[in-house]
């Protein structure tokens, strides 16, 4: 490894993870996790990650000089501090999600940044009587010097909505302190689901609500070891053995979002990764700054995963002969309403980087209106957008005959004439279009990615409440000028 550089290797991430305690349980504790196909395939995700950051057209975009330890790191690992640094994550987030649907490796960045932000604040307001934001310059440093991937829990099981966590039968709903000493904390509860926790070396855990006072043991933030002692962490959803087979795109046969749920059973974490402790005010400064950041990624990913059904919306109907004469026809006004939000989304991701602000802890901080709606947009027209692709596409996404047939000498010729369309696109072509439109629209996969979109980085209710929060000022204003307008003379 150069000396000015600490770039890990996609091999030795996977052997990181591969040298680890398993503590990973399916249906049973798996005995070789990362042999495991679906979890492999996740693998794939963030070690593209590695691999962009060692290839010469990419490494620009994926890695950027700490001004912590003075080397060339990958970007997902540095604090933003610049205009042109926010810009350059959102391209380098953009750039690898057209390639695997959701990048996964922002939720640990965007943590790390939240806790930057976070810590000083929180520091600041004690009089600097605690020293979090040093502990989090020794941990982001760890991170920076070993090229890790962190990923980021914040979602609680929650329990029953209408209760604060002191009032939970079930006092596992929520990661909270069960006992403090000299050395550190314990902890016990559930967080779910959360992206990369498979194949994360380190778990970063903010807490995902505001906190009272009576419930100030939830207000708690740390950083432990993916396979620290106590530590069980589960495969979530169904196996996805559906994506296989020479046409299922390489999306699904080599990339996947494999969700994981870690379950805390009185884990000690030691002082110096211990980054909120009880200081229950800070519980929604910490998830309010996560939030907004984790959005501001989805400013990116969103744009990407729009462009790309764009394209694919272009292609079918360039198939199936349905794409009309004229610019302005019924089909073209669809697949417009599929790249409007790309173009919508992509100008408040550009909006967040131009209203974006240095904060005191010397890290900037994208604007949290146009963040929240960027992600409330991108969400809210998203079950559209998948409308439109399935209503352009007919049925057959969903009703292929089994692909072997069209290679079979005794079947192939029968079948072949139902993927006749458009004069020299082969069957084989035709076929694999409509299976990577059902596998986006009509998989579990698919599925994934569409309460991924709903829910990912909180849902829409949470992001109403974001830009109100944000926005109060200026829509009294909105008020007061028009009580001016109709009622002054
Ligand atoms: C694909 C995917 C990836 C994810 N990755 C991560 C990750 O990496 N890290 C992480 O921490 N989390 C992750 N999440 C979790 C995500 O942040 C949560 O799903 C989201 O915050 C919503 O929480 P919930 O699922 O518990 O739903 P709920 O909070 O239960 O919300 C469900 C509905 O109930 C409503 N509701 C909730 N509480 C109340 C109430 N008191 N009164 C009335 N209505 C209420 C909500 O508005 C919503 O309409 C992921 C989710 C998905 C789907």
């Amino acid at each position: 490894m150069d000396k000015k550089e600490i770039l890990k290797t996609s091999k030795e991430y996977e052997d990181s993870l591969r040298a680890m305690r398993p503590n990973i349980i399916k249906d049973k504790l798996l005995k070789e996790p990362y042999e495991d196909e679906d979890i492999q395939k996740g693998m794939n995700v963030v070690s593209l990650s590695y691999d962009y950051a060692q290839d010469p057209k990419y490494k620009d975009l994926m890695t950027i000089k700490s001004p912590l330890n003075g080397k060339i790191i990958n970007r997902f690992n540095n604090i933003p501090q610049t205009k042109e640094e926010l810009t350059a994550r959102l391209r380098m987030i953009y750039t690898l999600s057209t390639q695997v649907g959701c990048a996964q490796r922002c939720v640990g960045g965007d943590a790390l940044w939240a806790l930057f932000i976070g810590t000083a604040q929180l520091d600041k307001s004690n009089e600097s009587k605690t020293n979090y934001h040093q502990r989090l310059l020794k941990y982001l440093r760890y991170i920076q010097d070993n090229d890790i991937a962190p990923t980021a829990a914040v979602t609680d099981a929650k329990g029953d909505r209408s209760l604060p966590p002191s009032k939970q039968e079930e006092k596992n709903s929520y990661v909270h302190i069960v006992k403090e000493t000299e050395d550190g904390i314990y902890v016990s509860g559930i967080k779910s689901p959360i992206t990369m926790s498979l194949y994360a070396e380190e778990i970063i855990v903010v807490p995902g609500l505001q906190y009272a006072e009576s419930d100030k043991d939830c207000a708690v933030a740390f950083a432990i070891p993916g396979d620290a002692e106590g530590i069980e962490r589960y495969v979530l959803g169904p196996e996805i053995n559906s994506l296989c087979g020479e046409f299922c795109p390489a999306h699904g046969t080599k990339y996947l979002n494999k969700e994981g749920m870690i379950i805390f059973n009185n884990v000690f974490i030691p002082k110096d990764r211990v980054f909120l402790c009880g200081e229950h005010r800070f519980a929604a400064i910490f998830a309010n700054l996560f939030a907004t950041l984790h959005r501001f990624s989805y400013l990116a990913c969103k744009p990407a995963i729009y462009d790309i059904m764009t394209g694919t919306a272009m292609l079918i109907s360039e198939y199936n002969g349905t794409k009309g004469k004229y610019f302005l026809s019924n089909t073209s006004n669809k697949i417009l309403e599929i790249y409007k939000q790309s173009i919508i989304v992509s100008a408040m991701a550009k909006s967040a980087v131009v209203a974006a602000q240095v904060t005191e802890s010397g890290a900037i901080f994208p604007d949290p209106v146009y963040s929240n709606m960027g992600k409330y947009t991108a969400s809210e027209n998203f079950p559209k957008a998948i409308s439109i692709l399935q209503d352009m596409s007919g049925n057959l996404p969903t009703n292929l005959p089994y692909p072997e047939l069209l290679s079979s000498e005794e079947y192939g010729s029968h079948v072949k004439p139902l993927f006749a369309r458009k004069k020299g696109i082969s069957a084989e072509d035709h076929y694999k279009l409509n299976e990577w439109i059902r596998v986006f629209s009509a998989s579990n996969e698919g599925g994934l990615l569409q309460f991924g979109s709903k829910h990912g980085g909180g849902n829409e209710e949470a992001e109403k409440v974001a830009i109100y929060g944000n926005s109060l000022r200026r829509m009294s204003q909105c008020k007061k000028m028009v009580k001016k307008i109709i009622l002054d003379k």
